[in-house]
């Protein structure tokens, strides 16, 4: 006996597009994810070998991980929750504010869970278009313009994912000022390699929510953390959505070793600093178009030979991210900063990759 196929998805979710990062295969030199390409702390790394067993039969407590948490950032533990990575972060705040049929505003190009997670509730999504010509700014004019009642979320990462662009604290105090009815999402994913923030104007502003997440800076991608703070007021709000055991035990029992190990976090951020000027330098040298980044990776733009570039890349085992249909990136590739050793690597296989397309940079993709 087999039952019909009666059962329907929401509306919104039946409309809605797959995505599938291409994840699979991913062998050779990882510069395709923005992860830490080198490994986390070995003080976490440690504490991994000696967990044992019995400790994975218990349900994981957050609580006091999460006040640890708090008090490294420097909030009340009210203002802050543990999430399962940032995405999850994003989805408990769609959960938490959106009804069908409200107002999402999101400037493109940008990380995809925005649009996802929000799709997903019904609500529309509105999408306000950052121009290549000029540096993918945040248009703050159109944004301010977009606002309007039914808007309840507004979601911009700073340093934001492909650009490596970031958002002025002065233009986010003007969005947060023009839309008291809308939750602000400010993702600082890449925090680490830019180090403005935003955490400090919580108190001020109570529709303010702050991203932050272990999976970057910190090498940590694996085991899937995230922080979102917000108002003690409205966070009370994102907990009732949120599973009590949503950041699982291996998590939390590592998560006192990777924030003791601050010096391993400034160290790596120093290397991948070091590599992005790098980077940069040579693109300039060849001609290459590529967009300033804030961030541990860089997007640039090959042009119509992006997929041999891409593929012969891959073919020297360096995996770098066609990101040719973002909004605005057609011809873009992004590529991830890793060590020293590691953008050798990349800048060989750059200069061989470059003469076996036969790449010539065109005159306007060349940066004064
Ligand atoms: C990588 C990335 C994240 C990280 O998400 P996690 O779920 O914490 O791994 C969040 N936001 C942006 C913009 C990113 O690029």
């Amino acid at each position: 006996m087999k039952t019909p196929n009666k059962l329907r998805a929401r509306n919104a979710v039946a409309t809605m597009k797959e995505y599938h990062p291409p994840l699979s295969g991913r062998t050779g030199l990882r510069l395709d994810f923005n992860e830490n390409t080198l490994s986390c702390s070995p003080r976490v790394a440690a504490k991994l070998l000696e967990i044992s067993g019995d400790k994975l039969t218990i349900y994981p407590e957050r609580q006091p991980i999460e006040a640890l948490v708090a008090e490294h950032l420097g909030l009340p533990k009210q203002q802050v929750l543990l999430t399962n990575g940032v995405d999850e972060a994003i989805h408990l705040v769609c959960e938490t504010y959106l009804e069908p049929g409200d107002e999402v505003l999101i400037v493109v190009p940008t990380f995809s869970m925005y649009e996802i997670y929000a799709l997903s509730t019904g609500a529309k999504v509105i999408t306000i278009q950052a121009e290549p010509e000029e540096e993918f700014r945040v248009p703050i004019d159109k944004v301010l313009a977009a606002i309007g009642p039914q808007t309840r979320l507004i979601a911009l990462a700073t340093p934001n994912n492909p650009t490596g662009g970031v958002v002025s604290t002065n233009d986010i105090i003007r969005i947060l000022e023009a839309g008291p009815q809308a939750a602000i999402l400010i993702d600082e994913a890449y925090f680490h390699f830019h180090g403005e923030t935003v955490l400090g104007e919580i108190t001020r502003y109570l529709n303010l929510f702050v991203a932050r997440t272990f999976s970057k800076a910190y090498g940590l991608a694996g085991l899937r953390v995230g922080i979102l703070a917000g108002s003690a007021e409205q966070m009370k709000m994102v907990r009732k959505v949120s599973s009590p055991y949503n950041v699982n035990e291996v998590a939390l029992l590592c998560l006192p070793e990777a924030l003791a190990d601050q010096e391993f976090v400034a160290d790596y951020v120093a290397q991948i600093t070091q590599g992005r000027a790098r980077l940069e330098k040579e693109l300039s040298r060849l001609g290459i178009r590529f967009w300033q980044s804030q961030a541990n990776f860089v997007l640039t733009k090959i042009g119509d030979k992006r997929v041999e570039f891409v593929q012969a890349m891959r073919r020297r085992g360096i995996l770098v991210r066609d990101r040719n249909s973002d909004p605005g990136c057609a011809g873009c590739v992004r590529i991830t900063i890793g060590t020293e050793e590691q953008m050798d690597r990349l800048l060989a296989a750059l200069h061989e990759t470059l003469e076996e397309i036969h790449y010539t940079p065109a005159v306007s993709q060349v940066r004064s």
